[in-house]
Parts: C-alpha cells; structure tokens; sequence
C-alpha cells in the first residue's frame, strides 16, 4: 500500500544528478529526508553532489543558509552507483533523465521492480504524457509527474500531474511534498505541455523566431519583455538556461501533440545541432563563462 502521509517519506531516491536532479536533491535533502542520487553515467552523482556543497556555500554566504544546516544537508546526501541499490527501502522516487518516453519507461521498469510498494514515484517531465509512461508499472496509480522548474533550489512552483489512472492519494502526497520542500504547488491535468511548459514554450519560441527574422537582438526582445511585461527573465535568456535541446525536445513533442505553432524553429535546430545548448555548453543565445555567469 502507498505511504498516506508525508512525515513516512524518510528517504528519497533522486534518478538523473543533471540539472534538474542535482537541483531536486538539493532541496529534498534540505527538507529533511535522506537522499540517494543516482546517475548513469559514473561520476556524475559525486558532481551533483559537489554542485549542491557550492549552492549551498553560496546560501551561507548570502546569509540564506546557516553553516550547520550546510554541514547537516550535505550529511543527508549520498550518491548511489547502481538503480536498483538507490531504490531499495526508499519512499519516494523522483525521476529526472532525459526527455525521452523510451528512456523513461525504461527507468520506470527498473524503479517499479526495485522500490518497496509503499514508494511514491515521481517524473519530472516537463511535457511527456504521465499516464504513458505509468502504463509500464505493475501500479501505475503511484506514479504522478513532479515537474520542478530551474533552478530548483530557487524557484518555488512545482506541478503536480495528475494523470487518469493516478491514485488521489498519490496526488495529494506529492503536493505535500513539494510544500515539505518549500514550493508551492498546483495540480494540471495531463494534458501535453501541461500548464507552464505550453505557455512558456510559446514565448520562447516566438522570440527565436524574431531573432531569425532580425527584429530585435536577444538581448533587447529579452528586455523588451523584463521591462515591458515585469518577467524576470527574458525568453531567450531562460532558453539558455533551460538548455536548447530540452526546448527542441519540448517544442517537437508539443508540435506532434497539439500542432504546428509549436513547430521549432530552424535557428533552435541550427544551435542544438552546432552543441550551442545554452548555459551548460557555454553558449547558446549568449555565451557563458565557466563560472557561470554571462560574458555576452
Ligand atoms: P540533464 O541532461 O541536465 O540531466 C539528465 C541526467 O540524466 C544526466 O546527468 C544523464 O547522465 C542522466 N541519465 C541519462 N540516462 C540515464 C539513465 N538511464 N539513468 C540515470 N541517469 C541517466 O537534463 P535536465 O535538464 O536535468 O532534464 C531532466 C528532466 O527534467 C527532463 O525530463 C526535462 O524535460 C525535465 N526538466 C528540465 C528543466 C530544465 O530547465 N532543464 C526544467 C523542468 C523539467
């Protein structure tokens, strides 16, 4: 039987220790619970660990995060080199690989087998359909999607997907869990693009179009909408730290699901294809240092 309240989710298995993962390791092992973070590929659990040790310096730093809780967070967190060992006796397992359905199913086979059936499962897809990658679980009533939004330890909004076949009670424990977590959640049903990636990916997509038409320059359609529109960020800018091939891989799906407005544009295709992914490549819209900070 699934968990029923929140306070019997001890331990929380993170899958994935990228952008995303690291950053939602971080703020389950901030929360309180112990964490695994696992990663195919070798190594790369030890750096998202490595990663969160540096966000947290900072919030010590800004005087956000007090110098015990860093030592007691980082105390929480482990990496994990096999699935199977990341999912064994845990509650909770929260999914953050790659956009790919395949690889999700995949992940999910793994993590079904693996988890005690009492675990809560969680995808952080920001656009897949959930209740498809549930059709591969013995229950697929315990999976829901968990979309967090970058980077995680700062943003505050989590989306709670609630797909058909989905357990109410499961819905409701992750919404607990994203406010254990400090974020504020909304339930979506799951529709394609849910409610944020839809309205967000139009916005980007239109700016990209509009820097391929040479209407405005990256920099001033992003100012256009911080100062002209209050977003705190402009589209482009946040494209390149979203990564470009998670918005091509997003735009694809949405264009197939919902129609061809959604179509990526060809300067999207040209970047990802020329490995210009934004942030995490050094340039995509703009260019990036390593320290990640913006050098033009
Ligand atoms: P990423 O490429 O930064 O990280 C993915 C990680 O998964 C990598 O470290 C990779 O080594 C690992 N991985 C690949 N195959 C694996 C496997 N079989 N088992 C375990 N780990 C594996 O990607 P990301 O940006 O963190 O995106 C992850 C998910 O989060 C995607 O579904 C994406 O759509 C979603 N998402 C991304 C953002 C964003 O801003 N980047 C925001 C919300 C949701």
């Amino acid at each position: 039987m699934l968990l029923t309240t929140i306070d019997q989710i001890k331990t929380i298995t993170v899958v994935g220790a990228g952008t995303m993962g690291h950053g939602i390791a971080h703020v389950a092992a901030t929360s309180g619970a112990t964490v695994r973070l696992f990663d195919a590929m070798h190594g790369a659990s030890a750096a998202g660990i490595a990663k969160i040790a540096a966000n947290l310096a900072k919030g010590v730093e800004l005087g956000k995060v007090s110098p015990a809780d860093r030592v007691a967070t980082l105390a929480r967190l482990v990496a994990v080199e096999v699935l199977e060992d990341a999912c064994a006796g845990t509650d909770c397992v929260i999914e953050a690989v790659p956009e790919r359905l395949d690889l999700k199913r995949e992940i999910f086979g793994i993590v079904d087998q693996a988890a005690p059936a009492h675990a809560l499962l969680a995808t952080n897809t920001s656009s897949l359909p959930v209740g498809e990658i549930a059709e591969c679980l013995g229950r697929p009533a315990r999976l829901v999607g968990m979309h967090f939004f970058n980077p995680v330890h700062v943003m505050k909004l989590v989306e709670v997907v609630h797909h058909k076949a989905a357990d109410q009670g499961a819905v409701m424990l992750a919404v607990a869990l994203a406010q254990k977590f400090g974020k504020t959640a909304i339930t979506v049903q799951d529709s394609p693009g849910f409610a944020s990636s839809r309205l967000g990916i139009v916005i980007g997509l239109e700016a990209m179009r509009m820097v391929e038409q040479g209407v405005a320059s990256a920099a001033d359609i992003d100012t256009a909408m911080k100062l002209g529109y209050g977003h705190p960020m402009g589209p482009l800018e946040l494209t390149d730290l979203v990564g470009l091939d998670v918005r091509l891989g997003i735009a694809n799906y949405l264009a197939e699901a919902l129609g061809e407005g959604f179509a990526p544009p060809e300067i999207l295709r040209a970047k990802v294809l020329a490995n210009q992914l934004g942030k995490k490549s050094g340039e995509g819209f703009y260019r990036w240092g390593a320290d990640g900070k913006r050098i033009g």
